[in-house]
């Protein structure tokens, strides 16, 4: 296998527009944030892209803020801000945790939130964490900005709904709810990889009633995707042990589960009702 990307040219842009213009003008460009994903895919040669347009060195995109009724995580944080943040840990721990399991020290020292987000790997645990957060994220292109709420982000394996001059500048995290968490079982056994199956799931109790739920699961099928039937199901429970073993029965409810190199069909479907449960467990408790 070789090492070695095909030839491209690089820029290293000061602004989000500068940026975006480089996007426009030139075919076959891509962002490069953290560059965990990016970098190995063109050495593999699986990504040839004509121009990298570096972000990293963009002012004003590495923080996190709080915007009163929800965070705003910008395109330049890394993992490991997003984990150990104490906003973040407190309003969407679901999105911390899945940051904390993400890869190595390196990886999560390096890669960004967002770059994962618009990386759209079909395994990739930030993914399930801000659909189940009920995230919204904000893209900027030629024409100005847009906000793409996360059920309309993930298109399909490895492609999101951003265009290929559009840059995610941040992804918006609604506060609000009871709780909040992520769960998985990474590719080596661990959890510190990328996902066989994993789910994250956000509450909102009242008077011991659930009132609200939203679930998702990834690592399972072509895409981070809403876990519905679970959502239905537990919504009008106390959320006791036993109403979350028969809310994640339904886990892949309307799931196309795939088969890969890291289990079978049954085995992910069995996961995935494993790990929701879990979640939920964790997010009610
Ligand atoms: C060894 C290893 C282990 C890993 N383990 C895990 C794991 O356990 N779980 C997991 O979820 N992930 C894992 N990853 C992936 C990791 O989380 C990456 O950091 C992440 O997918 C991409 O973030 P990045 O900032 O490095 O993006 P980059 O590599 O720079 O970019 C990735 C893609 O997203 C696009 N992009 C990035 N930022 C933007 C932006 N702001 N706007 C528009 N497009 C953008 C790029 O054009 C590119 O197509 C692993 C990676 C490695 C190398």
């Amino acid at each position: 296998m070789t090492m070695y990307p095909r030839k491209f040219d690089y820029v290293a842009v000061g602004s989000v527009a500068e940026a975006v213009e480089a996007l426009r003008a030139t075919e076959g460009a891509k962002v490069m944030a953290g560059g965990m994903s990016l970098l190995p895919l063109m050495k593999m040669r699986l990504l040839s892209p004509t121009t990298v347009v570096d972000i990293g060195r963009v002012p004003g995109l590495d923080s996190i803020e709080d915007r009163g009724d929800h965070l705003a995580i910008g395109a330049l944080v890394r993992h490991a801000d997003t984990a150990a943040n104490e906003l973040v840990r407190t309003h969407a721990p679901a999105l911390a945790t899945a940051a904390s399991l993400t890869g190595d020290v390196q990886v999560r020292n390096r890669g960004t939130t967002c770059g994962s987000l618009a990386h759209a790997d079909l395994a990739a645990d930030q993914t399930a964490a801000v659909l189940a957060l009920g995230a919204t994220l904000v893209a900027q292109g030629p024409s100005g900005t847009r906000e793409i709420p996360a059920d309309e982000f993930f298109v399909d394996t490895l492609t999101s709904a951003l265009e290929p001059d559009e840059v995610l500048v941040e992804v918006r995290i609604p506060k609000g709810g009871t709780g909040s968490a992520y769960d998985k079982l990474g590719r080596r056994g661990g959890r510190s990889d990328y996902a066989v199956a994993g789910a994250a799931a956000w509450v909102e109790r009242s008077n011991g009633t659930v009132t609200a739920a939203r679930v998702a699961l990834t690592g399972v099928g072509t895409k981070p995707t809403r876990a519905r039937g679970v959502e239905e199901a537990i919504v009008g429970t106390d959320g006791s042990a036993s109403a979350i073993e028969a809310a994640a029965r339904r886990a892949v409810e309307g799931v196309t589960v795939l088969e890969d190199l890291y289990g079978s069909e049954e085995y992910k479907a069995h996961l995935a009702e494993v790990y929701v449960a879990r979640a939920l467990a964790a997010a009610l408790g």
